[in-house]
């Protein structure tokens, strides 16, 4: 893992041209109109597929080094997953870029009307470090399909990888339509000052305030792929062993560090003591030491310390794991039993390998114990009834629900993947993405006979009867 991942000053050090000569660039570009053809969409698709296939040992070497990742969670949580979403699009882009005729009221005969997707401009995609190619790639994919231009900011906090993503555009990718601009906060808020067509940022709650705030002045719309706190009911019907391997698996991935991961569990009181020991088994089982995960990568010192705080200060068990070393940038995956509700480890997103889990006394508890909260990214219902499946999709408001899994709706790209409330506004993924990056544009077409006199004023007794007939 990277030192230089610490130091937030020297990160925000951006070489090369500024971001004002990049967006003029960038925009010269957008106004030839090259960007719009389908063909040249079709082709910037066609190459970053090839671009994360040929480049994936890059890829997956940068990520061991921000990370500490094993490359076959790179191959799973980045490669895969982006490839697939380029795949997609292409595949479909024909039909997404089509113009939809729509029908008119009688006010509007003869006439045709139609609607058609327009490109925004010049776009933003600002990335977080925990999937840094997938989580700035997917969106670039979607702004491409769309036919934009685009500047891409990668997270200062995954060094290595920025550089690779910077390396690889530049060699597969159409560069006057694209740039990878790396820095810090400085830098992005330098990028957003010049007054983009759309911003699409990926990253935490508060940051995506900054980000729409100096968005506003701009009137740059936004979409905010933001944090959550993702919590899973085990109610007392639930598999629970298939429940405890999900979970252990979708918790363990990238040391907990996923937007989308189980932040906690709410068991059923009458399953809690059977379930508990299928958890910790099923984290040692999977986990690549076999130990339930000891000594887990964590990205900086400084999130590291942040969890060693949370491991400090619960009022619960430790069941598995507890130790944290943050100097050394290690986290042992910590199953934490009845915690304090209004501790830390329960009123953070924890975004890290510590999983709370907490009793409760019936479903019904749990539905309310989430309503309670922000709205979270996504929610998980473990159950064999599909009665409380519905039930839990009826009552809990969030970016989305998942019955008997966790975190998978996100390889689902024909379903729109963002947040609500907290989590975030807008969505992306396959034509979700293809809708945030266009302008719906609308048109209207009237021949110019009949003119019928009727319409025009001054109105009489009669012609006010019509009008109001016909409008
Ligand atoms: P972050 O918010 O710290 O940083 C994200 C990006 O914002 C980085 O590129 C960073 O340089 C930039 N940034 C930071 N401060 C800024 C400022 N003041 N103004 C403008 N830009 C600024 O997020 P992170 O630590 O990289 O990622 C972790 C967070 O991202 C977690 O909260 C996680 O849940 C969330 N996340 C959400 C999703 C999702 O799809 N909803 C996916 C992954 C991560």
């Amino acid at each position: 893992m990277n030192d230089t991942a610490t130091t937030e000053s020297a990160a925000d050090v951006a070489d090369g041209p500024s971001p004002a000569e990049e967006v003029r660039r960038l925009r010269a570009t957008f106004a030839t109109g090259r960007t719009k053809p389908l063909r040249w969409r079709l082709d910037q698709l066609r190459a970053i597929e090839t671009m994360l296939t040929e480049g994936e040992s890059a890829i997956a070497a940068a990520l061991a080094e921000d990370l500490g990742r094993p490359a076959n969670d790179t191959f799973l949580g980045d490669i895969a997953p982006t490839v697939a979403e380029a795949a997609f699009a292409r595949k479909h882009l024909h039909q997404w870029v089509k113009p939809r005729r729509v029908g008119l009221p009688l006010s509007q005969f003869p006439g045709r009307a139609w609607y058609e997707y327009e490109p925004l401009g010049v776009t933003l995609v600002i990335g977080p470090w925990n999937y840094p190619v997938y989580l700035t790639i997917a969106p670039l994919v979607a702004a491409i399909a769309a036919g934009n231009c685009a500047v891409i900011k990668p997270s200062e906090h995954a060094p290595a990888t920025a550089t690779v993503i910077a390396d690889l555009v530049g060699r597969y990718l159409d560069t006057d339509a694209m740039t990878v601009l790396q820095g810090g906060p400085a830098v992005t808020q330098e990028i957003l000052a010049q007054g983009l067509d759309h911003a699409f940022f990926t990253g935490g709650t508060e940051v995506g305030k900054a980000v729409m705030a100096a968005a506003a002045p701009h009137l740059t719309p936004v979409t905010l792929e933001l944090g959550g706190k993702c919590p899973a009911l085990i109610a007392s019907d639930a598999d629970l062993d298939v429940a405890a391997r999900r979970i252990a698996w979708t918790k363990l991935m990238n040391s907990g560090q996923t937007c989308i991961a189980p932040d906690y569990l709410l068991v059923d009181a009458s399953v809690r003591e059977e379930f508990l020991p299928k958890l910790a088994n099923a984290f040692r089982e999977l986990s690549p030491q076999g130990d339930g995960g000891r000594n887990m990568p964590i990205v900086t010192a400084r999130h590291a310390e942040r969890l060693a705080g949370l491991l400090g200060n619960h009022g619960g068990r430790v069941l598995l794991g507890g130790n944290a070393t943050p100097a050394e940038r290690k986290v042992d995956l910590t199953i934490l039993v009845d915690p304090e509700p209004e501790s830390p480890v329960m009123k953070e997103e924890i975004f890290g390998p510590i999983l709370p889990v907490l009793s409760v006394e019936s479903a019904d508890v749990a539905m309310r114990t989430i309503g309670a909260g922000p709205k979270p990214l996504a929610a998980y219902v473990f159950s064999e009834s599909k009665a409380l499946q519905r039930r839990f999709r009826d009552t809990v408001s969030a970016g989305a629900v998942v019955a008997n899994h966790a975190a998978m709706h996100v390889l689902a790209p024909e379903l729109p993947f963002g947040g609500v409330g907290n989590s975030g506004m807008g969505t992306y993924h396959g034509k979700w993405g293809f809708e945030t990056f266009s302008h719906r544009k609308a048109h209207l077409s009237r021949p110019t006979r009949p003119d019928l006199r009727i319409v025009y004023p001054p109105y009489n007794k009669l012609t006010q009867r019509l009008l109001r007939f016909i409008f």
